[in-house]
Formats: structure tokens, C-alpha cells, sequence
């Protein structure tokens, strides 16, 4: 079996396993009980989160941990937004490429009185500066953009947007789910006030998140409850969880540079295997591009059917329309950087891990190849493109 979805979720390290174990088998006090059992959970969480902040160069007392990236996203953007409402501010601006953790979010804030301006991309996936800079207003209270996107890997220039929202001193909220343990992000060189992450991610577990949130930014609970967290996300933290992601993180990170070159040659030898399939295109930016990230458009297939048929061949992948299973609407992502329904349709994302060998590369490209041949085979699209009854658009 070939896991080529790691964008959707990676499988746990060996280094987060086992530091996970160590913490359910022996140091499973609650962290907030006096007696030493509970002082040691205590510690094992505290230097987790140093371990974290080290990573992203935030200082400890400003990661929260959540559980997951959703929670993150949608504490950080509702943070935003009430205290920007108490100020008169409520404007808010992100893109239009956003994950659902953001876009739903926002969309609810919408409904409640705020006013949202959702960025457009180019044919790359990029968000330009200057586009928010011309977005901001007197009244923005954030402007949230993510560092890579999830589904075509674009990377997104984070360090000059932040830049102009300090300038303008607007908050500024990156999810940066896609982006840490796989490309260097460090907030203050970013410019960054509040960042989302998640474990499941970077070879962490499941479940497990965190939010950094810059001192002097006020933050507001999703959760109430107990007093965890400095009463900022109430519930017994999930010591197991936390202790794995800060050892999956700093292993991530530690080999970062050698899993981003070594992933990203193999990235463009997918590539150049797969733009040989004829009315094909790769979407997303070709060079700012997360190190394995491939996403592809095939023209007169369905995206779900070549999904299914590379399972049948032991390739696990997944589709721009595979997120909103259920429904009809093909990725939002895929239509903002101009792909028409019916190409977006026929879409395919390989996110690979540092297990994926030469082999499975050669062997992934003669799959698909196989694969949209004879998905195109009995296409009624297909045929019509190619009889010239409709136009071929890659
Ligand atoms: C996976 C993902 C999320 C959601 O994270 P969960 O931990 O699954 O809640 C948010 N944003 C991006 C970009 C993601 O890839």
C-alpha cells in the first residue's frame, strides 16, 4: 500500500508513539492535581509547550494548546472578531482559498453582522500584498491568510502580508496546519499574531492542536469550564496528545531540511510523470509549493472514480471534491484559481511522506496513466472532446 494523503492526515511517527505511551502508561495524572503525580503531568506539559514555542519562536505562555486545527481557527477568528466588534470593527478579510475551519467561521460571523471580504487568488493559488493592503479598512479587525494550502500546496507570502498588517495594525491569523513541521515558519519573523497548527499533520496524533496567540492579543473561550490553559480552553488537557506533538514537531523540524529536499525531488519527478498524460495541468504554484504537494487536473474524468480505481491499486490519494463528500460541488480551492467545473471535476492530490521510495514514485505515475486511460475510455465527455463536439480546455 502506497499512503499518498498525508495532506488529509499522516501516520504517527515512532518518536510520537512511544512518548505518548510513556505518558499513558506512566505519567497519566491529571496536571492540574497538587500531588506529585500529577506535578510530573504538569511538567511533561510545560515543557512540551516550551518545546513547541521554541520551534515557531514564540515564548511559551503564548501557545494554547486545543484540539485540533479546526478549534484553533475557529477560536482565533472569533477572538478577532469580538474584540474588534468592542472597538466598532467588523470587517474582516481572508481569501478565498481558505479550509472550511475558516470559511465556516467566518460565514457564521457574517449571519451575526460582520462583513467579510474574501480575497481572490491568481492561477497559481497566490494572494498578493498588495491586495490585502488595498482590502484593509478602517474598520478590519483581522485579516486571516494560511501559510500553505492544503489542497494544491501553494505557500503563500506570509511574511510581507503580515508585514503590511502591522503597518496597518490590523491582527493578523495564519493556519499554518499544512505548513508547520514541513517548511520553516517562525512568528516574528512573519509578522505573525495568532497561528493555528495540528499534530495529525506533521506525524502527531490525532485530536491534538495548538494555537499561538501573540502577548497582548486578547483571546475568548470557546470551551468554559475549568480553569486549564489560564482559563483560556476549559477540559483536562490531553497530556498523551500534547507530549507526542511536541515530539513529532521537534523530530519534523530537525529533519526538515532533508525531508523538504528529498520530498521535493521526488514531488517533481511525479510531476514530470504526470504531465505526460495528455489535457492535463498541474494546479497550484510550480515553485512555492509545499516539498509534497502534487495536484493535478485531468480533462473528462471524475475525480471520485480515479480515486477508487487507484485504491483498487493499493494508491491511496484523494480528490479536490473528496472533502466535501456528500455533495456535488467541486473544491472551492481548484474554482478560484480559474479551473471550470467540469476540469475541476477530474482532480487528483498526492501528498507524499519521507517513506515514499523511487519505486512507488515510478509506480503512482504508470497507475494514473493507466488509470485516466481507461476512466477516459468510456467517458462520454471524453469522447465528445475528442470527436470536437466540445472544446478541450487544458
Ligand atoms: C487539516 C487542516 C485543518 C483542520 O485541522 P484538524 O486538526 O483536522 O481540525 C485546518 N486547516 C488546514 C489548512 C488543514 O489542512
Amino acid at each position: 500500500m502506497i499512503y499518498a494523503d498525508n495532506a488529509a492526515t499522516t501516520k504517527m511517527s515512532e518518536t510520537a508513539v512511544k512518548a505518548m505511551l510513556e505518558v499513558i502508561n506512566d505519567n497519566y495524572g491529571n496536571p492540574s492535581s497538587l500531588y506529585s503525580i500529577g506535578q510530573k503531568a504538569k511538567e511533561a506539559l510545560e515543557e512540551a509547550r516550551a518545546d513547541i514555542a521554541g520551534v515557531i519562536g514564540a515564548k511559551p505562555a503564548e501557545i494554547l494548546f486545543t484540539s485540533g486545527g479546526s478549534e484553533a481557527d475557529n477560536q482565533a477568528i472569533i477572538s478577532a472578531a469580538k474584540t474588534g466588534e468592542a472597538a466598532g470593527k467588523r470587517h474582516i478579510i481572508s481569501t478565498k482559498i481558505e479550509h472550511h475551519a475558516v470559511l465556516h467561521t467566518l460565514k457564521k460571523l457574517e449571519k451575526e453582522g460582520f462583513e467579510v471580504t474574501l480575497l481572490e487568488v491568481n492561477g497559481d493559488g497566490l494572494v498578493t500584498p498588495e491586495a490585502v493592503r488595498d482590502a484593509i479598512r478602517e474598520d478590519t479587525c483581522l485579516v486571516s491568510v494560511m501559510y500553505a494550502n492544503n489542497e494544491i500546496g501553494t505557500i503563500e507570502p506570509i511574511r510581507e502580508i503580515g508585514a503590511i498588517c502591522r503597518e496597518k495594525k490590523v491582527p493578523f491569523h495564519v493556519d499554518a496546519v499544512q505548513a508547520i513541521g514541513h517548511i520553516p515558519v517562525n512568528v516574528e519573523e512573519d509578522n505573525i499574531d495568532m497561528l493555528s497548527s495540528s499534530a495529525h499533520k506533521f506525524h502527531g496524533p490525532k485530536g491534538v492542536g495548538f494555537l499561538y496567540v501573540k502577548k497582548g492579543i486578547r483571546l475568548f473561550n470557546l470551551i468554559e469550564g475549568g480553569a486549564q490553559e489560564k482559563g483560556k480552553r476549559a477540559g483536562t488537557e490531553n497530556v498523551p496528545g500534547i507530549v507526542a506533538a511536541a515530539a513529532a514537531l521537534k523530530e519534523a523540524v530537525a529533519n526538515m531540511d532533508k525531508n523538504a529536499a528529498y520530498l521535493t525531488e521526488k514531488r517533481e519527478k511525479l510531476i514530470a510523470g504526470l504531465k505526460e498524460i495528455s489535457h492535463s495541468a498541474l494546479n497550484g504554484h510550480p515553485v512555492k509549493r509545499l516539498p509534497g504537494n502534487v495536484n493535478f487536473c485531468f480533462e473528462g474524468i471524475e475525480g471520485e472514480s480515479l480515486l477508487l480505481l487507484l485504491d483498487d491499486k493499493g494508491i491511496q490519494a484523494s480528490s479536490g471534491s473528496a472533502c466535501t463528500s456528500g455533495s456535488l460541488d467541486p473544491s472551492h480551492v481548484l474554482l478560484a484559481i480559474g479551473r471550470v467545473h467540469d476540469v475541476a471535476h477530474g482532480s487528483l492530490r498526492l501528498s507524499i511522506a519521507e517513506d515514499i521510495t523511487d519505486a512507488d514514485v515510478d509506480y503512482i505515475i504508470k497507475s494514473v496513466k493507466e488509470v485516466v486511460e481507461y476512466l477516459r475510455g468510456f467517458s462520454p465527455v471524453w469522447r465528445d472532446l475528442v470527436a470536437g463536439k466540445s472544446q478541450f480546455i487544458l
